[in-house]
């Protein structure tokens, strides 16, 4: 298993919150830089987005990324997509992201 398993037996279980620097050292380690892009080495789902476990949930290492790289957690872009500006699905550079809102303001 490539997944990240923390034992949540002294954590809130299925919470979310900070990106510790446990979890940031260890997706780090799964990340390569080729050229101006950061490429995830972890799990994969088949579209090549990356994946981690975070408490037994699958993340996509790109949000995980976004988060990281802006010092919030995963609650805060609960309402955002997070989408790349480059050609690479497997790419996890914070400055190759964006947030989008999920809903579409209507015009
Ligand atoms: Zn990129």
């Amino acid at each position: 298993m490539d997944a990240l398993t923390v034992s949540t037996s002294q954590h809130r279980i299925s919470n979310l919150m900070a990106i510790d620097f446990e979890r940031q050292q260890f997706f780090w380690s799964r990340v390569e830089r080729e050229g101006d892009h950061l490429i995830w080495t972890g799990s994969q789902v088949p579209r090549g987005y990356g994946i981690i476990t975070i408490d037994g949930e699958e993340v996509y290492a790109h949000r995980v990324a976004y988060c990281i790289a802006n010092n919030i957690d995963l609650k805060n872009i609960e309402q955002f997509q997070i989408i790349r500006t480059c050609e690479r699905n497997d790419c996890v550079e914070p400055k190759h992201l964006i947030p989008k809102p999920k809903r579409k303001a209507k015009p």
